[in-house]
């Protein structure tokens, strides 16, 4: 398998998974040349599903504008690539996993807003703020409600007295 950052033919899979449903084989690869590692899946002859937009038009699954929204909404969080990239997998997984050949972008939307809360509440806030325009203000203090239970969020640690 090409590695899909610098090319050469040269890589290796470290691990292998079959999803519950054993239709899905996921591969980890790693290039022994850059050292990047990158996911393949093996499937019976089925498509992820295309992206039906709020207008109607159908547009095909695209990770590059995944990954963009992703690192958009993580931008200076304190989140690894390799939890991003696990992050895409999961939703690739699941899109596979329901054999829709069609999925509505708010569905795709609802399925990053999860994968984001796992990893970082700020970037979640982020995006939700973003996706959902914030049509009304309780839309808005629902999302923040989510991520901040109770209202002691800060615990401050008074400096040691003494010395
Ligand atoms: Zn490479």
């Amino acid at each position: 398998m090409k590695c899909p950052f610098c090319g050469t033919l040269d890589t290796t899979v470290v691990d292998t998974r079959i999803n519950d449903e054993g239709d899905v084989v996921r591969r980890r690869r790693r290039c022994s040349r850059c050292d990047k590692r990158f996911t393949t899946y093996e499937r019976a002859d089925v498509q992820l599903p295309l992206v039906v937009k709020k207008n109607g038009a159908r547009v095909p699954f695209s990770r590059d504008k995944l990954r963009a929204s992703l690192e958009l909404a993580l931008r200076k969080r304190p989140v690894t690539t390799e939890a991003i990239d696990s992050a895409i997998a999961g939703i690739e997984e699941r899109l596979l996993a329901s054999g829709a050949r069609e999925i509505l972008s708010q569905q795709l939307g609802e399925l990053v807003m999860a994968e984001l809360k796992k990893l970082d509440k700020v970037a979640y806030i982020r995006f939700a703020s973003v996706y959902r325009n914030f049509e009304d203000v309780d839309a808005f203090s629902r999302v923040i409600k989510e991520v901040s239970p109770g209202t002691g969020r800060r615990k401050a640690n008074p400096p040691p007295a003494g010395t």
